[in-house]
């Protein structure tokens, strides 16, 4: 991903000049094959936005998303078909997209039918791929109410994998299941990536739960990567005084690991009316005159990268 942009448009007066928020702004990130790149912040800070620009669900306003080479943004309709096979997105609630009135195998069939898989290859794909997630054949004919959110969600993991993807964009999976039941998920999600070879892109607002899935971290405030390092540096050592406050309230069992609690002061601003300078820095204890002014670029320090005048 390279400079990757999105403003939207806010709806004004009649004869006010129009203006825009930055939803994302000069954000770069590389996804390695095989791995996990978790993306966190804090609700609105653009994750979510970057991870639908990644499958040009949302068109991206300036930048590239490049695909094995290729620059997706400026792919044909019938090119960005064929990248969204190999490209897969799972969403929080994945009931928002099953029709309740289908049963679990047509709703699984949906991908095998838009993307013309022979008919012949249907029933091996269905059964291997509902077994793969954990239920069975017999769940290909029940209805979605009959499962629980666990369940839902690991059919929407099947209905993203069915294609047999290589990159899965995954929005806050587990954010709305129990505790207990996360774990599972996070579980299924990382003998998948064995399995078939898959690389992800995990964006949570949960650092405990990024701590457990992802290699690398990408944490994102107001739109912008501010740090992005190996995830167990990141939590073992964060340098962005937002990654710092971010990761000490983080609850631990282990009072080795504790580390003080920094209470961020103030409010996440509007997107619509950032801050000057560092975007954080209305809310940073070690804000000089500089911070106020210059936006500091995400740059190379001690192997990873960071965004902070400090370094
Ligand atoms: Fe704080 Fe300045 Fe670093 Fe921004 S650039 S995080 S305000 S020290
Ligand atoms: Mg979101």
């Amino acid at each position: 991903v390279k400079d990757l942009e999105k403003r939207f448009k806010l709806k004004k007066a009649v004869f006010a000049p129009p203006s825009f928020v930055h939803a994302i702004n000069g954000v770069n990130l590389v996804l390695h094959e095989g791995e996990t790149l978790g993306i966190v912040g804090e609700s609105g800070c653009g994750k979510s936005t970057t991870g639908r620009c990644l499958l040009r669900l949302i068109e991206p306003s300036h930048g590239e998303v490049i695909f094995e080479g290729k620059d997706i943004t400026h792919f044909t309709k019938s090119e960005l078909k064929a990248f969204r096979k190999q490209v897969q997105m799972v969403f929080q609630d994945p009931m928002d997209s099953m029709n309740p009135k289908m049963t679990i195998g047509e709703i699984m069939a949906e991908p095998l039918i838009s993307h013309k898989i022979p008919k012949a290859q249907w029933q091996e794909l269905l059964t291997s791929t509902i077994k793969l997630v954990g239920l069975n054949e017999d769940h290909l004919s029940r209805y979605p109410h009959e499962f629980s959110g666990g369940q839902k969600q690991r059919i929407g993991i099947a209905r993203a994998i069915i294609l047999r993807p290589k990159v899965i964009v995954a929005d806050e999976p587990v954010s709305a299941l129990d505790v207990s039941v996360q774990s599972q998920i996070i579980n299924l999600l990382q003998d998948l990536q064995e399995e078939l070879d898959l690389s992800y892109v995990f964006i949570s607002h949960d650092l405990g739960v990024v701590e457990h899935i992802a290699h690398r971290v990408a944490v994102m405030y107001l739109g912008e990567v501010v740090e992005l390092a190996d995830s167990e540096e990141l939590f073992r050592d964060p340098l962005h005084p937002y990654t710092k406050a971010l990761i000490s309230s983080i609850p631990r069992k282990d009072p080795d690991e504790r580390k003080e609690r920094i209470i961020l002061k103030g409010e996440i601003p509007s997107p619509s009316s950032p801050p000057a300078g560092c975007k954080f820095h209305p809310r940073c204890e070690f804000a000089a005159e500089i911070c106020k002014t210059k936006r500091p670029a995400l740059k190379q320090v001690y192997g990873r990268e960071v965004a902070c005048h400090l370094y």
